[in-house]
């Protein structure tokens, strides 16, 4: 009997420690606030498991990976425009990827799901999952890879004159 009330308490230890820390990224102070349920309403399924879940898509899958045409991408939750044709380049990866984004458009967080630490690019503005920060991008521009996931993305074609 002892033990299990040992077991409930130990239970009790780490679902608290993973609500707080839940909590703490919902209280984040984000432009654009909305509850997971009115995400739910407004993003379909596979954009809502990577964006409000830091789901992944599978590489390859993404039509906007293979965008080369002049033009902004924007988050695809808020519209916030977080990068530009120009700063992507073809990593090889199967993820849309960028050597920068434009300046103070993401939040930064970092994650431990795959065991070890890295950066996460989230949506300055709604602090949606974008993807992830790594340092092996190209070395004649910023060094840096931004890997992102196609669907928390819309690409918006620049106007043609
Ligand atoms: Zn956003």
């Amino acid at each position: 009997m002892k033990n299990l009330w040992i077991i409930a308490v130990l239970f009790g230890l780490i679902s608290c420690k993973s609500e707080a820390q839940q909590e703490e990224q919902k209280t984040r102070d984000y432009k654009v606030k909305k509850t997971e349920n009115e995400w739910k309403a407004e993003l379909t399924q596979e954009e809502f498991n990577i964006l409000r879940k830091a789901g992944t898509e599978r590489p390859f899958s993404s039509p906007l990976d293979d965008v080369k045409e002049s033009g902004t991408f924007v988050c695809a939750a808020c519209g916030n425009e977080l990068y530009e044709t120009k700063h992507k380049f073809d990593s090889g990866t199967g993820w849309p990827s960028f050597d920068r984004a434009f300046d103070g458009s993401l939040a930064m967080s970092s994650d431990r799901n795959l065991g070890y630490e890295r950066s996460e690019l989230l949506c300055g503005d709604c602090g949606g999952h974008l993807g992830h920060l790594f340092d092996d991008g190209p070395r004649e521009t910023t060094g840096k890879r931004h890997c992102i996931n196609g669907v928390a993305l819309k690409f918006i074609p620049k106007q043609k004159k």
